[in-house]
């Protein structure tokens, strides 16, 4: 099923994200616990894809897997950076042969150090070639805080729209930890003619480290808040788990309370998470 059709149904859709992964060791281990989120019955489920392409068989089996076991929607992701035309040109064959309709098209963080393939500098090549090539809904990546290699918000969102422009049906969010930075950014693209639905994405932060590995990757503001959450329980695994897990709900809450329809959940593989995170919500989701 298109995620195009689910997204705008009015009603609150909850998605869960996992990733493949990275060696086969441990690919058995990896996909039973993306069954286990799966089982849950989740709006869809989105596969990530590791940009240097090592994971990339991986995404597509567990896409498969989710979709055919537990007849619950998918979203696959692609990156292009490292990749040549014809490698993507492979992919997007194998995700059609696939039965996959929904591809979730981004650029990729640039290698540091090392030579790669220099075909694509943007994601909005990969929309284009994903558009030419097939009846896909496309999803893409948009950044409440600014991407890093922006200059500012204004250049950011003016590349955004022409990323949508070239045939994206809907975008989800870098994580953010305080609200009011999306309700500003939508404002901003909304003003900038940018009409597609936009998922939040909540990633839930259950344990201390993940924090800094979080702000690392994305530079998101950790707001007061928050941080004193963390320090309050950082020391107390169980503790912080359950925090972390009430605070994600907060911001889901809010964001529904605020209009926003389809929330997007970082749940990094962790069906407890997923679990605990739907159950706190079991009588606003759907409704
Ligand atoms: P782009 O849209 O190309 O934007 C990157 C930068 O280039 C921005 O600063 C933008 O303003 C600028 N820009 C865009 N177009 C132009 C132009 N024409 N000229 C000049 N500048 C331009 N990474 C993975 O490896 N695998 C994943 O599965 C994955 N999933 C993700 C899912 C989400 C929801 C998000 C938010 C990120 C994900 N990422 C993933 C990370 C993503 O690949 C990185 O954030 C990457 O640095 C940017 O990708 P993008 O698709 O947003 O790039």
């Amino acid at each position: 099923m298109k995620l195009t059709k689910i997204l705008n149904q009015g009603k609150l859709t909850l998605s869960f994200e996992v990733f493949p992964p990275k060696t086969n060791t441990v690919f058995e281990s990896v996909k039973a616990a993306t069954e286990k989120i799966a089982e849950l019955k989740p709006s869809f489920v989105s596969v990530t894809y590791g940009a240097g392409g090592g994971t990339s068989k991986y995404t597509l089996e567990i896409a498969k897997n989710i979709k055919s076991r537990f007849g619950v929607p998918t979203l696959a992701h692609l990156t292009c950076i490292s990749s040549t035309k014809a490698t993507v040109g492979e992919r997007i064959s194998e995700i059609k042969a696939a039965g996959i309709e929904n591809v979730m098209a981004l650029r990729g963080d640039i290698p540091d150090g090392v030579d790669y393939a220099k075909d694509y500098t943007h994601a909005v090549e990969l929309v284009s070639e994903l558009r030419k090539s097939g009846d896909f809904c496309i999803g893409a990546a948009c950044y409440p805080e600014v991407h890093p290699e922006s200059k500012n918000s204004v250049e950011d969102i003016k590349y955004l729209k022409e990323k949508v422009d070239a045939g994206v049906d809907f975008l989800t969010t870098q994580m953010f930890f305080d609200n009011p930075l999306f309700y500003s950014f939508m404002y901003r693209i909304r003003e900038a003619g940018i009409t597609v639905p936009v998922l939040p994405g909540i990633m839930p932060i259950t344990n201390a480290k993940q924090i800094e590995r979080a702000i690392k990757l994305s530079g998101s503001f950790i707001p007061t808040r928050f941080s004193h959450l963390v320090d309050k329980f950082g020391n107390n695994p169980d503790a912080m788990k359950q925090a972390g897990i009430a605070y994600a709900t907060d911001q889901i809450i809010d964001l529904y309370a605020n209009g926003i329809k389809n929330i997007h959940v970082y749940t990094m593989n962790n069906p407890e998470v997923a679990e605990k995170i739907l159950g706190n919500l079991s009588d606003i989701v759907g409704k």
